[in-house]
């Protein structure tokens, strides 16, 4: 066993110390070494332990008279001296002696999450926590590029107006649990051959709530809440798509007797737009001209998501041909990004046509300049598409 610190030394306090003495002395350096307090911090842990095994044996009399009698060596770990000598005092054994030393006030920041019920900080845990809830929101071209506010009627449960959501007929009709005495928490002692092992767990009688109710609220029926409806305004960030999911935190269904409120789950969908197609950031819209506008060029009006917009078709236009409007598709989710709208040219064929019509067009058929004759330069359909995509 290698060299062990004086138990007395670790505590800082004299060797004729009270057991009161011991008791604060101990408080004071298990504060400090708390892993709380000190994530991740190996040698904290290491004196937050030693701290305790000479708690143990200290605050002990019978530990103790055989530790000032024979030192280290009296605390064989096989003997009746408990934790004392093996120096193996787990973290779940050291919180459990916690509440008799430190007394209901900070009890519970030693036990965080440990024990049902139980919420890290001491704060005892009201009620039972509201389930979240799913809503689906459809919303159009014009309000993603934008970002929206919208209010929405949500059925859900909501707190009880009658009785503040404790599930109480009044304030006498809340009793402290009588299982627990209010702490939520039952603690068990068995005997080990180590010695005395104590187990926290939530109080059977109360779920760890501390109280009890004798009458309930006639309109909620004890349940602290009520079904109901609520209007919740959620700001839609600009860029948002069909899948993304929001979570408006507390907006979900009310917990039971004064629990935390669940979350409201917002799943994003897309309003189809008459003419415009999403492609992610990108708007895409198919235009289809007459053969005489892509021949002599048009000036004409496209839809985008902002409004309509003049473009220009030059005279000379290819079928297939693709305009880009620079910004004018969607903006990124938290970022300057957007996306652009292609414009995808189709040249309009009839498909019926009067006499007079047939008549010139048999004219230009055999005509020279209507003979198909593309450009080199004219890119292919397979370079557009992987320009569009790239
Ligand atoms: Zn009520
Ligand atoms: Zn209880």
């Amino acid at each position: 066993m290698s060299a062990k610190r004086d138990y007395y030394e670790i505590l800082g306090v004299a060797k004729g110390a009270s057991a009161d003495e011991i008791k604060k002395a101990y408080r004071k350096v298990a504060m400090q070494y708390h892993p709380d307090r000190n994530p991740g911090d190996k040698a904290a842990e290491e004196k937050f332990k030693e701290a305790a095994e000479a708690y143990e044996v200290l605050s002990d009399a019978d530990k103790r008279a055989q530790y000032d009698r024979y030192g280290h060596a009296g605390m064989g770990s096989g003997g009746r001296g408990g934790f004392g000598g093996g120096g193996n005092m787990n973290m779940d054994d050291i919180f459990s002696q916690f509440g008799d030393i430190f007394g209901d006030d900070i009890f519970g920041s030693f036990f965080g999450g440990q024990a049902g019920g139980r919420a890290r900080g001491g704060q005892r845990m009201r009620g039972v926590r509201g389930s979240n809830l799913r809503v689906k929101l459809k919303l159009s071209f014009e309000e993603i590029a934008k970002g929206v506010t919208k209010s929405i009627k949500v059925k859900k449960y909501v707190s009880c107006n009658t009785c503040s959501g404790s599930g109480a007929k009044d304030k006498g009709s809340v009793q402290t649990c009588s299982t627990c005495g209010g702490s939520g928490q039952v603690r068990k002692v068995t005997n080990t051959f180590l010695g005395q092992m104590q187990t926290v767990t939530t109080c059977p009688a109360c779920n760890g709530e501390g109280t009890t109710i004798t009458a309930k609220c006639g309109s909620c029926k004890g349940e602290g809440r009520v079904y109901g409806e609520e209007t919740v305004t959620i700001d839609i960030p600009a860029g948002v798509q069909e899948g993304m999911q929001l979570n408006v935190s507390g907006k979900g269904n009310a917990g039971e007797r004064g629990g935390m409120p669940g979350d409201l789950i917002v799943l994003i969908e897309e309003e189809q737009h008459k003419e415009l197609q999403r492609d992610g950031l990108n708007v895409a819209f198919d235009l289809h001209i007459s053969i005489p506008d892509a021949i002599f060029g048009v000036q004409l009006e496209v839809p985008t998501i902002d409004g309509r917009a003049k473009i220009k078709i030059p005279a000379g236009t290819q079928s297939g041909k693709i305009f880009r409007l620079k910004g004018k598709g969607f903006p990124a989710v938290n970022s300057y990004e957007k996306g652009d709208q292609l414009i995808h040219v189709n040249v309009w064929t009839p498909q019926h046509l009067t006499g007079e019509e047939k008549t010139m067009m048999e004219k230009l058929q055999h005509s020279g300049n209507f003979k198909p004759n593309p450009d080199k330069n004219e890119r292919s359909f397979f370079d557009k598409v992987r320009e569009i995509f790239s």
